[in-house]
């Protein structure tokens, strides 16, 4: 039984569609993240919605999902799709909360980015011309 989704269910999806998912719950909050490891995996930023893991329903893909663990300090596991390569945020089976990536979102999750993290670390051919909070942060990992 599939029951119709709720106006309130957030539905994401890979690029090519082998990974889905739902997000049934308020997110927490939309950030831009400038990192160096977001800039590699997401193209100059990523945006990210902070989902509670109770809230996060993996619908299909999950033998499809790869996950790349940094050598940084900051060790959470970036998943993507194994067939499309799209990123799909730090979905987790242990974390209470987690970040997911925007650009997988297929709803409007309702919220808008409140920070710009690690704003010292955007490359210098990208400007930032929103008037979002920017938190500079050192942290070059
Ligand atoms: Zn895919
Ligand atoms: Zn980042």
């Amino acid at each position: 039984m599939n029951p119709e989704p709720e106006t309130s269910v957030i539905r994401g999806s890979c690029l090519c569609g082998a990974v889905r998912f739902e997000i049934t719950g308020p997110g927490a909050h939309l950030t831009y993240c400038h990192c160096s490891r977001c800039r590699k995996q997401a193209g100059a930023f990523s945006a990210v919605v902070m989902v509670r893991r109770e809230d996060f329903r993996l619908l299909s893909g999950a033998d499809q999902i790869r996950r790349y663990i940094p050598e940084t300090p900051w060790r959470h596991a970036r998943a993507f799709c194994g067939v499309c390569g799209s990123s799909l945020g730090e979905p987790s089976d242990d974390q209470e909360m987690f970040p997911i990536a925007c650009s997988a979102l297929d709803d409007d999750p309702g919220l808008r980015p409140v920070l710009h993290l690690h704003a010292a670390s955007k490359p210098a051919w990208y400007e930032i011309t929103d008037g979002v909070k920017q938190v500079p942060s050192d942290y070059q990992g």
